[in-house]
């Protein structure tokens, strides 16, 4: 039976991309909209030539409309369940939700098929945020269905749901968004990765809390960290310094310019490694601190910085920051030293991120060699429809 949503017609020669299932639908594609939608309404897309592309969420905004489905259905709790169980399903055949990992992403937008939603797990504790006016009026729904979904799951299951989405919402949506518990509560916030442990902050910390889309980054850094002095810039929770303690680091230094983010590195390396004398933290900016420096001080270098593009328009600056930054770091590190360098602008693709890095390196005249090339791993799945979605792109440099 045919939806009685709003109906949303696309301009002639406008269902192209959606014909391949490309999930946004931009304002400019669509005729005269009806006066009576709001946003966040669901709405059913329709060709010039009457046929129905799918349903989704309208929003004010260059995205228009965020496609939740290639067909005339209705969006409701079964569509979220069956989402979510697909989801979720992936996890464990990705064996993620093991005892000794129990921080994972369940729901990664577009990458599955979600789009605005993000679910990162903690445990028993699910953090949702909304990035679009649709996903804030269903997220009541969501969070009843991640508990029953996950229920005797390995290795807890979800019990507590905690929405946080007061700075991802459009803020002229005016839907004043409130972070809180939907369901449950908890005090309990150490999550396990790779069988190393961390506090989450989810009520104070940026994001959801905790950057899990470097695990599989870490455990890299973890198999060259032996014996090496290891500098891990832009630090947050010290996810790389806790990962080449374990890997057998001589000294480990963490640097990040937030005051809070180098006590919860502080406290993430005391929680794995309690008194050991190998890691310091360092509240400075980071480009001040590699200007100082020591020349072969460091041995290993990880650059994790924040997205220097949030927006195309800022991309020229971006790519001068990459390069200045990284431009440091082949300077100073020892020879035979290994850089780990990352970018997470969705707006620098990959192309742009390497050419920033290699007028770097050819600045210190140095020999350097691609080891290996990373991305976001498989909880952050790409839609093969949506290619927008790969975001993290990082180098492995081995640098004589
Ligand atoms: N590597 C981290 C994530 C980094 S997030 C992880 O694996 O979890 C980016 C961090 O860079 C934030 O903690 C932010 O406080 C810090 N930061 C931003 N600008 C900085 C600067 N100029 N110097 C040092 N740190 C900075």
């Amino acid at each position: 039976m045919a939806t009685n949503y709003p109906i949303l017609r696309l301009k002639r020669g406008k269902e192209e991309s959606l014909d391949r299932f490309h999930p946004w639908v931009f304002s400019g594609a669509l005729t005269a909209m009806p006066s009576d939608i709001d946003e966040g309404d669901l709405v059913r897309i329709v060709a010039s030539d009457g046929r129905t592309i799918g349903v989704g969420h309208f929003q004010i905004g260059s995205i228009a409309v965020r496609m939740l489905a290639f067909d005339d259905i209705e969006i409701g709790a079964d569509f979220y369940r069956d989402c979510l169980a697909q989801a979720w399903l992936l996890r464990q055949r990705l064996g993620l939700t093991r005892p000794d990992n129990t921080a994972f992403r369940l729901v990664h937008g577009e990458g599955d098929f979600l789009p605005g939603l993000v679910v990162d797990v903690y445990g028993d504790t699910a953090v949702v945020q909304a990035h679009s006016p649709g996903m804030h009026f269903a997220r009541e729904v969501i969070a009843r269905q991640l508990v029953e979904l996950t229920a005797g799951g390995v290795p807890l299951g979800v019990k507590n749901v905690y929405y946080k989405s007061e700075t991802t919402l459009p803020y002229k949506a005016h839907l004043d968004p409130v972070n809180d518990y939907l369901i449950g509560h908890s005090d309990e916030n150490i999550a396990t990765e790779n069988g190393l442990r961390f506090n989450i902050d989810w009520l104070r910390g940026q994001k959801t809390g905790f950057f899990v889309d470097q695990r599989d980054n870490r455990a890299l850094l973890r198999r060259y960290a032996a014996g090496r002095r290891v500098l891990n810039m832009f630090c947050y929770t010290g996810g790389f310094s806790v990962y080449a303690l374990a890997g057998g680091a001589t000294q480990v230094v963490s640097v990040d310019s937030s005051a809070k983010a180098v006590a919860l590195t502080k406290a993430n390396a005391e929680l794995n490694f309690p008194a050991d004398t190998r890691h310091t933290a360092v509240a400075e900016d980071a480009f001040n601190f590699l200007a100082g420096m020591d020349k072969g001080a460091y041995d290993l270098i990880v650059l994790d910085p924040p997205a220097f593009a949030k927006h195309r328009s800022a991309l020229h600056n971006a790519l001068q920051g990459y390069r200045r930054l990284n431009a440091r770091a082949f300077e100073k590190i020892a020879p035979g030293g290994v850089l780990f360098t990352f970018s997470c602008s969705q707006a620098v693709s990959r192309e742009q991120f390497r050419t920033a890095v290699f007028s770097a390196a050819a600045q210190s005249r140095r020999r350097v060699r691609i080891l290996h090339q990373l991305t976001q791993p498989a909880d952050h799945p790409v839609s093969i429809y949506h290619p927008e979605g790969e975001y993290l792109k990082g180098l492995v440099l081995y640098v004589e």
